[in-house]
C-alpha cells in the first residue's frame, strides 16, 4: 500500500507547478509548494503515512466540518439550517454578494459566510468556543498537542475584510447573533489551527465511523455524521465539488492552507497536504492524488 501511495505521489507531483500556494493571507505565503503529504487510516487500525505527512500547517476551511458539527450539537438540525442552507452553490467560497438579495440565508456551511453562521452558533462565551473546537480536534485525533498557528491567525485577523464585511451583513439580516468581532475572532482562530495530513485522516476516520462522541447533544451521533459528510459530499470542494464527485466520488473538504480531509463511510479517513492550490482554492496536487487513490482502492461511494 505504501509503494502504491508513493507512486501516486510520483506521479502527480508535476501538478504542484500548476498551483499557487495561497498569499491572500500573507503568512500563508511562506508554506513550501513542494511538500506533499498523505495520510490513509482505516476501520481496523491501519495507519499509512507517506511523505511531509509531519509536516503541519493551517487547517483553514477544513475548519468548518468541526464547527457545523459543534452547531449541530448545540442546536439540532432545524435550528441550524434555518440560518444556513443545504445546498451547493457555484460561487467561489468567499462569494458575497447573493447575501445582499433579501430573502437568502448563505447557501451551505461549507463557504466563508456559512461558516460564519454555524461558529455563531457554537455555544460558550470567549475563548469557550475556540477551545471547544481544539478539544473536539484533540478527541478525534487523539493528539493532544493540537494549538493556533498565532502568525497566520493575525495575518487572518489584519486582512480578513471580506469576511468582516459578510459578518456584518449578516448581522444586519439577523442571520448572526451575537458580537460580530468575537465570532470573526473564533473564524480567524480555527482557521489558523495546525494540523498535519495524518491529524486530517483521523477526523475523517472519525467522521467515517460516525462521529463518536460521547457527549450528548440534541441530535444522534450518526444523523451529524450522516449530515456532514452528504454537506461535504456536495459543497465541500466548493465550485468544483461537482466535478470532484465525478472524478473522486469521496465526501472530501480543502482548505487554504492546502489541506484535503477525506471520509469514506464505514472504511477510511484519508488526509493530504499540498500548498499549491488551484484556482478554486483547492490542493492542485492534492486532487490529482486523491483522485488516484480513489481509482486505485475503489473509494468512489456512488460506483460499484
Ligand atoms: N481563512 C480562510 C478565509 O476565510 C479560509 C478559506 C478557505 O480555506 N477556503 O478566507
Amino acid at each position: 500500500m505504501k509503494d502504491k501511495i508513493m507512486e501516486i505521489i510520483e506521479k502527480n507531483k508535476g501538478l504542484v507547478r500548476e498551483g499557487f500556494v495561497a498569499d491572500y493571507i500573507p503568512a500563508l505565503s511562506k508554506a513550501n509548494p513542494n511538500n506533499i503529504g498523505v495520510s490513509i487510516v482505516d476501520l481496523n487500525g491501519n495507519i499509512y503515512n507517506v511523505g511531509d505527512y509531519n509536516e503541519k500547517f493551517t487547517i483553514q476551511s477544513i475548519s468548518k466540518v468541526l464547527s457545523l458539527i459543534l452547531a449541530l450539537l448545540d442546536h439540532g438540525e432545524e435550528k441550524v439550517f434555518n440560518k444556513v442552507g443545504y445546498e451547493p452553490t457555484d460561487e467561489p467560497f468567499n462569494t458575497i454578494y447573493k447575501l445582499d438579495f433579501n430573502w437568502n440565508k448563505p447557501s451551505n456551511p461549507m463557504i466563508n459566510s456559512g461558516a460564519i453562521v454555524t461558529t455563531s452558533l457554537i455555544k460558550g462565551n470567549g475563548d469557550e468556543k475556540i477551545n471547544r473546537i481544539l478539544d473536539l480536534i484533540k478527541v478525534m485525533t487523539g493528539n493532544p498537542n493540537v494549538s493556533i498557528d498565532e502568525e497566520v491567525y493575525l495575518s487572518e485577523k489584519e486582512t480578513g475584510n471580506r469576511n468582516r464585511a459578510m459578518a456584518y451583513l449578516l448581522k444586519s439580516k439577523g442571520i448572526l447573533s451575537g458580537d460580530v468581532e468575537e465570532i470573526l475572532d473564533t473564524y480567524f482562530k480555527q482557521c489558523s489551527i495546525q494540523v498535519t495530513s495524518f491529524d486530517l485522516a483521523k477526523i475523517g476516520l472519525f467522521i467515517a465511523k460516525g462521529c463518536p462522541l460521547e457527549t450528548k447533544g440534541l441530535i444522534d451521533n450518526a444523523r451529524i455524521a450522516a449530515i456532514v459528510t452528504a454537506i461535504m459530499f456536495t459543497s465541500g470542494m466548493y465550485n468544483f465539488s461537482g466535478e470532484y464527485a465525478v472524478n473522486v466520488g469521496i465526501p472530501s473538504k480543502s482548505g487554504v492552507g492546502g489541506g484535503i480531509l477525506g471520509v469514506v463511510p464505514g472504511n477510511y479517513g484519508i488526509g493530504i497536504y499540498g500548498p499549491a492550490l488551484d484556482r478554486y482554492g483547492n490542493s492542485s496536487v492534492g486532487y490529482g492524488i486523491i483522485r488516484d487513490l480513489s481509482q486505485h482502492l475503489k473509494l468512489n461511494i456512488l460506483s460499484r
